[in-house]
């Protein structure tokens, strides 16, 4: 089971504006949260959640994991976004140019989180009933993971992050690790993977034929061009 318990102004705002998405991931054992949104307010643990996973380093996905970490649960992220986060490097997580842009008030800082663990790319989880799959997927930014989450009656739903949103979109910014060569790529592995529900970082949640959303963002780079961009709300 998969709850949708956090995001912000892109769409559907249920907590803070400047929040990506965030999700808890319930088997029969064990429960894990996806993503943690910016941390201006505090999360409190979800009932049952012991270990946080991070899809990137940014903000409005992992700035919350040093509150979620000085309560006791356990946090995960790629290598890359690891090593960013134990030291909070503002300038790896894409923020001191997020807030040269306006994007995030002066004051919203990426606390350090010294706790977080390696989780690497090909591994899973198994939390009772349910199977947690991580995958490699940079592009949108180094160290991007996303998980393939395998259920009942073969339903896969992938939580993408910010690798893919409905409709094809993608956000390519002007960052040294965003790399559309290597979106290109990670958006073809979990094409393979057919997914059939697409929970993004951001945006509207697609339920039934998520591939076709994949299958939209490869056109447009098959014709020689990046997909259309996510677009924040005026
Ligand atoms: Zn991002």
């Amino acid at each position: 089971m998969i709850e949708h318990i956090g995001g912000g102004a892109l769409g559907p705002l249920l907590t803070d504006p400047l929040d990506g998405s965030f999700y808890v991931v319930r088997g029969r054992r064990r429960a894990v949260l996806v993503d943690t949104g910016c941390g201006r307010r505090p999360l409190r643990p979800p009932a049952g959640v012991d270990t946080v996973l991070l899809t990137h380093l940014h903000l409005d996905h992992a700035g919350g994991a040093a509150a979620l970490a000085r309560a006791g649960l356990r946090v995960l992220a790629h290598p890359w976004t690891a090593e960013g986060l134990r030291a909070g490097d503002e300038e790896r997580a894409g923020l001191l140019q997020a807030r040269a842009q306006g994007t995030y008030p002066p004051g919203l800082r990426l606390v350090a989180c010294p706790s977080v663990e390696d989780l690497d790319g090909g591994t899973a989880l198994d939390l009772g009933g349910c199977r947690l799959h991580v995958l490699d997927t940079p592009g949108h930014s180094d160290g991007h993971l996303a998980f393939l989450v395998e259920a009942g009656r073969g339903r896969r739903t992938l939580l993408a992050g910010d690798l893919i949103f409905a409709g094809g979109r993608v956000v390519l910014q002007p960052l040294p690790d965003c790399n559309p060569d290597r979106l290109r790529t990670s958006l073809e592995h979990v094409r393979t993977l057919e997914p059939d529900v697409l929970l993004a970082g951001h945006g509207d949640a697609v339920e039934t034929g998520a591939t076709a959303h994949i299958d939209a963002a490869l056109r447009y780079f098959e014709a020689g061009a990046p997909p259309p961009q996510l677009t924040w709300p005026a």
